[in-house]
Parts: structure tokens; sequence; C-alpha cells
């Protein structure tokens, strides 16, 4: 615990790490943070936290934090440090040299889900005002795009439906590729909360997570299913809703698309998605399906949960579409206590799609191509905007290496570390001839640039998160930015050093434009979030406060649109030579690639990453708890320490992504969703043997 004392003032910001949002008081004396107090008035965690929040702050003063600008000619050169002018000139004359070689679209910008709404506007902007092209992404790509793709195609709206309070009204919670008490923990308590209440808990996932260890838990069921066959379960429970009648027909009536409904209902009618048949594909007794589907539809209340164990997928998308459908044809849309409820890994994962940072779509999900959204856009910037889509970001990747993507301004995100096939990616690094890196720390991506621009936390800028409920929450500075700057004036230097002008002098300035282009931000203002505290959007004139709800009335594209799910089953798959499957998932004491986690004494905690293997596993290798393993796949190898675990089930094992070097990024490969591209990190053949000490 870091207290220095007693505080002199304080200020309510939002915290840096997951999904839930929570608001902090920082306890301030002069401009130390004393400590973290969590905000009672917090419209997302009513005055709870968990140990990232409270305690894990410490990485804002931690003596790697990057102070200066830094620029080099060559990756093998070492660092010069420069003045900030000195170093925006150099980044952008090496920018308009790339491009003027290469052309327009040889250049590109990624943004961060741990940025602010405001930053990761003004990047996308820079990208597509001042480089010309549409080259834009953000890490939600390798995260949670299949929810945006799904939940759109599907509902209408790229966004959960609900409040994180609204499942207090829930009586039965479905919890699908997600671990709420490890990586969304406020979250995860509140489901806990409710579930001592006595409402039924149906948890789909590979890894008996540790909300089915709940006290008092009533009657709760575990689908172990084997990595990858999400689409053949989720398709079967839909399949004895149907068959045995379970139907809201009233809600698919009067709200649903019929022709999609019946095309939807012939083909889940096929005996080929009953749980018998598919029973060999999931692992799944067809007896344990059955008995889930029912208990869902039948209750007065079902909501369904999930996090990244759907998303990432080569059918990630299909599995979100497959959950629309199942919320749909049960009448679980439009009230509390039920819904579809994504649960976004970080701060801003919501926002950073919000805000238009990927390449074919502008602020809002208005796509490239629609010649009146692209026209409000150009009218307000001042440009003509490509209508073209760009580049995702493995597209960016494969486009470096076969050399006709030349430069990358990345800001806060170490794709180094968190994508996948880490030997691919690096290989597409080190063929740029200009990569721009924004961040707090030397990063593993840093390692392959020739501009370092310092970054600034959370805690030394003005801006907004919006939260995994669609809750845009302001983030206060406390103290002043250890470099001198704030990322959204970094992004806005260089757009003026590249020839675009942007003069905002504050972020609320930058949120009246977001707010002017942008339908469901029509409302929201600096001044709105202060009288409020907070806003869910959509916030516009027929819904001025927000709206907690979603779908209440009707969708956004009118009709709820069933989608055929057809299960593909991975190309990934097992041989005699990678004989079992890895899966991957997260720890409560650290957060995503631990860049920040790592610096602080959650360190403590989990200071390295093991590979959790079956006894039965084990046993067959001759493992012990504690034992070095070589861990090989397609993509590469590395070597981790053994944990014996049976929350797996024989076959699969397990590990984590929270250090740099042993991570499993080393060994996923570079297989991604059909429709997103979005990584299919949770699927993985490999081979574990003992090795000696690395
Ligand atoms: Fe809340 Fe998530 Fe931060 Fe924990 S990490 S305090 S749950 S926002």
């Amino acid at each position: 615990v870091i207290d220095m004392g007693q505080p002199e003032h304080s200020v309510v910001t939002t915290c840096a790490y997951c999904g839930v949002g929570c608001s902090f008081k920082a306890e301030m004396k002069g401009d130390q943070v004393v400590r973290m107090v969590p905000y009672k008035g917090g419209d997302a965690n009513h005055g709870h936290s968990c140990v990232k929040g409270r305690f894990a702050f410490g990485y804002a003063t931690h003596k790697d934090r990057i102070k200066q600008p830094m620029i080099r000619d060559a990756i093998t050169d070492p660092w010069r440090e420069v003045s900030w002018d000195e170093a925006i000139a150099f980044a952008a004359k090496r920018l308009k040299e790339v491009q003027g070689t290469y052309g327009r679209e040889s250049i590109g910008g990624i943004t961060s889900s741990r940025c602010t709404n405001e930053e990761t506007y003004l990047v996308q902007k820079l990208v597509r005002a001042a480089f010309g092209n549409n080259n834009t992404d953000t890490c939600a790509r390798v995260c949670h795009s299949p929810t945006g793709y799904g939940l759109k195609t599907t509902l209408g709206e790229s966004a959960g439906t609900q409040t994180f309070d609204s499942v207090m009204e829930s009586d039965v919670i479905v919890v699908i590729g997600a671990n709420p008490t490890d990586a969304h923990p406020v979250f995860g308590s509140l489901m806990r909360k409710r579930l001592r209440e006595g409402a039924e808990l149906i948890v789909i996932d590979p890894r008996r997570i540790d909300l089915l260890k709940t006290p008092h838990l009533k009657d709760a069921q575990h689908l172990p299913l084997r990595p990858g066959t999400n689409v053949a379960i989720v398709n079967a429970l839909a399949h004895v809703i149907v068959t045995e009648g379970l139907e809201d027909t009233d809600f698919i009536a009067s709200r649903c698309d019929d022709k999609a409904y019946q095309a939807w209902r012939e083909f889940i009618l096929e005996e080929r998605h009953a749980p018998e048949a598919v029973e060999a594909i999931t692992g799944v007794p067809a007896d344990k399906v059955r008995r889930a589907a029912r208990t869902y539809a039948k209750a007065p209340n079902g909501a369904i949960y999930y996090g990244l164990g759907v998303t990432e997928h080569s059918q990630g998308s299909s599995m979100v579409m497959g959950i629309a459908n199942l919320a749909m044809a049960t009448g679980n849309i439009g009230r509390e206590g039920v819904g579809v409820n994504p649960l976004r890994g970080q701060n801003n994962v919501q926002g950073s799609c919000d805000m238009g940072s990927f390449p074919h779509e502008l602020p809002g999900y208005q796509h490239v191509a629609d010649d009146a959204a692209r026209a409000r856009f150009e009218k307000s910037w001042g440009v003509k905007l490509d209508d073209e889509p760009g580049l995702r970001i493995p597209n960016m990747f494969d486009s470096a290496i076969a050399g006709t993507f030349k430069a990358l301004y990345v800001q806060g995100e170490d794709i180094a570390q968190s994508d996948p096939n880490t030997q691919h990616v690096e290989a597409a690094l080190k063929s740029l001839e200009c990569l721009i890196v924004q961040d707090i720390f030397l990063n593993e991506t840093a390692k392959f640039a020739h501009v370092l621009l310092p970054g600034s936390t959370f805690l030394e800028k003005n801006g907004t998160f919006t939260n995994a409920e669609r809750r845009i929450n302001r983030v206060r500075k406390v103290m002043p930015p250890v470099a001198g700057k704030e990322d959204w004036e970094v992004t806005q230097d260089l757009a003026n050093a590249l020839g675009y002008p942007m003069n905002y002098a504050h972020p609320s300035e930058i949120m009246d434009e977001i707010a002017g282009l942008t339908p469901s931000f029509t409302g929201v203002s600096y001044d709105k979030l202060e009288q409020l505290g907070s806003i869910q959007w959509p916030c516009n004139d027929q819904y001025p406060e927000g709206t907690p709800t979603m779908h209440v009335e009707d969708f956004p594209i009118g009709r709820g649109q069933f989608a055929i799910t057809e299960y593909v089953a991975t190309e990934e798959r097992t041989t005699s030579r990678f004989p079992l499957l890895l899966t991957t998932g997260r720890i409560l004491s650290q957060y995503n690639v631990g860049a920040q986690t790592r610096r602080t004494d959650n360190q403590v905690w989990h200071d390295e990453d093991v590979l959790e293997v079956h006894p039965s596993d084990a046993e067959l290798r001759g493992i012990q708890d504690g034992d070095w393993l070589g861990v090989s796949s397609r993509s590469g190898q590395t070597v981790l320490r053994a944990r014996i675990s049976d929350r797996m089930l024989p076959g699969v094992v397990y590990t984590t992504f929270h250090h740099p070097g042993s991570g499993a990024n080393v060994i996923t490969t570079d297989s991604s969703d059909w429709a997103t591209n979005c990584p299919e990190y949770k699927v993985t053949a490999v081979q574990v043997e003992k090795v000696s000490q690395p």
C-alpha cells in the first residue's frame, strides 16, 4: 500500500485498467497521489474497487517513465534525446518522405483502448485528414472487434445492452468465455452478490472459473467445452430452445425480422445441431446442454455475459451472433435483468470502437462508403476523405512484410507484445522505414522505433473513457504530465507539423466536435458530464440523459436480425506432434501485457506466467508442479513453469500473457476471425515437455 501521509485535496477520476470503469477519488498532497479511494458516487462501482485500481497506480511515477522525446535514424543506432519540437519535426519529415516515395496508402496509425475517447478520435482524424487514408485501427481489433460486427449485424448497435446493475434483476446468469472475478473484479463481485441471493449460474468455458466457487451457489451448471467449439454449442442450445417450444413467440413476432427468423429456424432445426449430434465435437454431454438451454429459456430474466473466450476465435463473430440469436429467441432483450453483455477487457475498448478508429468506420460506426456521413466529416474537417476502407492491423503487418506499408504511428499500444505470432509482428516492424511510438515506457514495440514520444498516464490528462456498459466517465488531470504534454496535444502537434491544422485548447472542445458528428453522442458535453456524473450513450434529443437499457421498444435497425451461424472447425488442430490445445486468459492482480501492473506492488502476487497442466497430462509426461516446461507450437516456442491443475479438461493447457518474453504470444498463431481478423488467441495446438531451467 502506498501511503504518503494526509491528503490536501482530492480529484474524482476513472480507473485506467479494466472495462468496469470504476470511479476513484485521487487524494493528493501537492502533485503526489497519496492514495486512490473508490468513489461512492461512481455510477459503475458505487464505492467498490479491486487491487488494480486501488493499489496499482504507482506506475505513473515509476523510474522507467520516458520523460524526454527520443529519435534515431536506424533501429540499430542509440537513442538521442531531443526537444518536443525536434522530435515532432523529425517524425513529420519521415512520414512525408515515406508517403512521397511509396504513396499515400503506405502509412497508418494505431491507437489503444487505454487512451481516452478524445485521444482516439484525434488519432483517427490525423490518419484520415492528414495522412489522407483510412489506415487507422485500434487494439480492439485483437479483442472485441467481433462484438462490434456481430451485435451491429443482429441488434443494430455495436455495444452491450445493459447497465452492470441490471444483473441484480437476473434470475439466470450465463457466463461464456469470461472470468469476471479476475478480469472485471468489481462487476464479478456484483455478480456473486446476485448469485448468493439465488440467481442460477451457467458457465460455458473450458476452464472452471472462480465464479463457480461462489459460496451458497444454487446448483451451478458448468459446460466445459473444447476450445474452438463455441459455435457448435450455441447452435445446440438454440436447437433445444426451438425443438422444445421454449421460444418467446410474442417477442419474435413483434420485434424480429420474420424472413431472417424463418431462415434461422429452418437452419437450427436440422438434426446436426442437436446436443447429441455435437457432443463429439464439444465434449459436453448432451444432457448438460439440454438442461442449460431449458434453464436459460425458462428464466423470467436470463442475461448473457461474455468475454474474449467468445471473440478471440476464428468464429468469434459467428459466436457473438449466436449469442444474440439466443437472446432474441427467448425474448431476453430490452429490459433490466436480461440482455447481451460483452465484458470489455480494457478501460476504453467501447470508446475506441465508438470513436471511429476502425479502417472502415468513421466515429459512431458510420461507414466510410456512406456518402452522407463522409460529407458531414468533410465539411467539419475541411478535407476530402477516402471512401475505401483502409488496412486492419494484421493487414498492416502483412503489407509491411510485402514492402508496401512503410510507416506507422502507434499511440499507447505495445503491439510487439500483445499481438499474436510475435515473430511475424517483429518482422513487420523491422521492415518499416519510420515507426513512431508514443508510450509511457520504452516498451517491446519501441525496440523497433525511430521516434519515441513520451505518453501521459490517466493521472496526467483530461478526457473521457467509455466503459463496457456504454458509460462515459470523466478522466480528470490530477498532476502535470511528466514530459510536459498530454497525449492529445502530441497528436495535434504532429498534425500541424504535417500541414493539417488542429487547434484545440482543451479535450472538451474535441468532445464538442465528436458530439456534432456522432449521432449517439449528440447530447454529450463536459458540462453535462459534470452535472450527471456519467452518461450512457446513446445520448441525444430522444434520450437527453442517456440510455441505461438498449432496445427497449425497437432496434436501431428496426427489427432484430437472426443470423445463420454455421459451425466451422478451427484450422488449428491437434496432431501427434502438437497433441494439446493451449488457451489463454488473465489473472486478478495483473493487467493485460503487464506494462503497468508489473511496475507496481501487484507484481509480487503474480511475478511470472505459468502453464496450467491437467494432472493426467502431467503424469503422462512426468511433470511435477514447478517444473520448467518447453511449450512449442507451429509458430514458435517458449518456456513456462508448470502448475498442475484440474481446472482445465485433460488435453487442454492454459496460460496468461502478462510478462514479456515468456508469454503466450510467442506461440499463438495468426489464424483469425473470418469477419474481423480478430486473432484466434484462444486455440493453439502445442506440445509440452520438461526442460532444464531457462
Ligand atoms: Fe474497477 Fe476494473 Fe479498475 Fe478494478 S481494474 S478498480 S474492477 S475498473
